[in-house]
C-alpha cells in the first residue's frame, strides 16, 4: 500500500469542527486571566448546560470517558471480588473501568444492533455480580425497557456506557437516563469533543451525585476535610470552555449524522455483498459509527484504502481475545457473535461535516469493488 491514493474521503472531521475556533480562544483568554482553573465556573457552566441538554438532575464533570464508567462503580461500592456484567463487543475503556474498581467484567454476547444480547443476560448474573453495565455502541441503543426489567427482579443498579451513544433515545428516553447513572465521553472521536480527554457521569440521584463529586476530587468534603477515598480526575476547565461551546451543537450534530446514515442506507441497500443492519424500531440511533457487514470484508477495506477512502473497523481483534485479557478465562468461540461481527464489520466516515459528494465516492468505491470481483 506505499502507493496509497491521497485521501479523498478523510475519517475525521476535527479540523473543520475546531476550523473557527476564535470563540473558544476569548473564552480560553478570559479563564487565563481569571486562574480559576480548578472546579470553577467554566466546569459549572458546563455541567448545567450539559443537565439542561440531557434532561437529566445532575451532571458531573470528570477526566475521562473510562472515568466516568469508574466512578459511579465505585460509589455503588463496587469492588474487589466482584463482578460486572458487559458486552463481549465494546470499547476497551468499558473493560478498563470494571477492572480498576477490582471488579471482573463478566461478558455476555453481543448481536446484530451491536448491543448486549439480552437472551444471555440471566445466565451471566451470579450472587458475585453488583451491578450491570449496557453499552449504548456505536449510537445504537441497548432494549433499555426490557433490561430494566430484568436487572430490578435481580435487585441490580445499572451504570449505562453512554459513551458512544450521547443524545441516542430508546421510546423518547435518552441514552444515560435509565439506569442509576451513566458516563459519556468527550474523546476527539465521541459525539461532542473536547481539545483532549474529558468525560461526564450523570444521574437523577441526589446522594449518587453527593458521592461522585467527591470521589472526582480526592473525596475531598472541604478544602481541608476527607471524607471518602477518592482520586483526582476533575472536569479540565480549559476543556470545560470546549466541551461547553459544542454542546450548543449537540443536537444539531446528532441530526447530521442520522441524515448521512440514511443517505448510506439508501445508496448501499441494493449492493448484494453488503448487509446493512436492521434498524430498531423507537430508537434513536445517533451513529456515531456507520458500520455495515461486507463480503470479503479485508479486501474490501485495502480497496477503500487504496482509493483514498478512510474506512476503519471497530474492532478488528475481539476484546475477550486481547493479550491484556487473558486473565479472565475466556477463550476463542466464547462470543460468536462477536468473532462474526470483527471479520465483516467495515466503517464509513458519517459525521456531521461529511458532504453528500464525500458519501457518493464512499457508495461508489464499494460498488466499484464488488463489480470487478
Ligand atoms: C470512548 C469510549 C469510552 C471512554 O473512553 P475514554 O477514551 O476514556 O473517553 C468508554 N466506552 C466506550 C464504548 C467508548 O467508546
Amino acid at each position: 500500500m506505499s502507493d496509497q491514493a491521497s485521501v479523498k474521503v478523510r475519517y475525521s472531521p476535527l479540523a473543520q469542527q475546531f476550523a473557527e475556533p476564535d470563540e473558544i480562544f476569548d473564552a480560553i483568554r478570559e479563564l487565563v486571566l481569571s486562574g480559576d482553573f480548578t472546579l470553577g465556573k467554566p466546569v459549572d457552566d458546563f455541567e448545567r448546560a450539559f443537565e439542561d441538554l440531557l434532561g437529566v438532575k445532575h451532571a458531573i464533570g470528570v477526566g475521562t470517558g473510562t472515568d466516568s464508567l469508574k466512578l459511579p462503580l465505585k460509589a455503588l461500592g463496587v469492588g474487589h471480588g466482584d463482578q460486572v456484567v458487559t458486552c463481549a463487543h465494546t470499547f476497551i475503556a468499558t473493560v478498563g473501568a470494571i477492572h480498576e474498581t477490582g471488579a471482573r467484567p463478566a461478558f455476555i454476547d453481543c448481536d446484530d444492533t451491536f448491543c448486549m444480547n439480552l437472551d444471555h443476560l440471566e445466565d451471566a448474573i451470579t450472587p458475585k455480580t453488583k451491578a450491570i453495565m449496557p453499552v449504548h455502541m456505536t449510537g445504537a441503543m441497548v432494549d433499555m425497557p426490557r433490561l430494566m426489567d430484568i436487572a430490578g427482579r435481580h435487585g441490580l443498579p445499572v451504570v449505562e456506557d453512554a459513551c458512544q451513544s450521547m443524545l441516542g433515545e430508546y421510546d423518547g428516553k435518552k441514552a444515560g437516563t435509565w439506569g442509576i447513572a451513566a458516563g459519556v465521553s468527550m474523546h476527539p472521536l465521541k459525539l461532542i469533543n473536547v481539545w483532549g480527554d474529558a468525560g461526564v457521569v450523570m444521574t437523577n440521584d441526589g446522594e449518587m451525585d453527593r458521592k461522585l463529586r467527591l470521589l472526582r476530587n480526592h473525596g475531598l468534603k472541604t478544602r481541608d476535610e476527607v471524607e471518602i477515598m477518592g482520586c483526582n480526575t476533575r472536569l479540565d476547565s480549559l476543556q470545560a470552555i470546549v466541551g461547553s461551546w459544542m454542546l450548543a451543537q449537540a443536537e444539531d450534530i446528532a441530526v447530521r449524522r442520522i441524515e448521512r446514515a440514511r443517505y448510506y442506507d439508501q445508496g448501499l441497500a441494493d449492493i448484494a455483498q453488503i448487509r446493512i443492519p436492521g434498524r430498531q424500531p423507537g430508537v434513536k440511533h445517533i451513529y456515531l459509527l456507520y458500520i455495515v457487514f461486507a463480503e470479503d470484508r479485508d479486501e474490501l477495506l485495502s480497496h477503500c484504502l487504496e482509493k483514498g477512502v478512510e474506512a476503519k473497523i471497530h474492532y478488528p481483534i475481539p476484546l475477550y481475545q486481547q493479550q491484556g485479557l487473558k486473565q479472565f478465562g475466556y477463550k476463542p468461540g466464547d462470543f460468536p457473535v462477536t468473532d462474526r461481527h470483527a471479520r465483516e464489520m467495515i466503517t464509513f466516515p458519517v459525521d456531521q461535516h461529511l458532504s453528500q459528494e464525500e458519501q457518493d465516492i464512499v457508495i461508489e468505491t464499494v460498488r466499484e469493488f464488488y463489480r470487478t470481483r
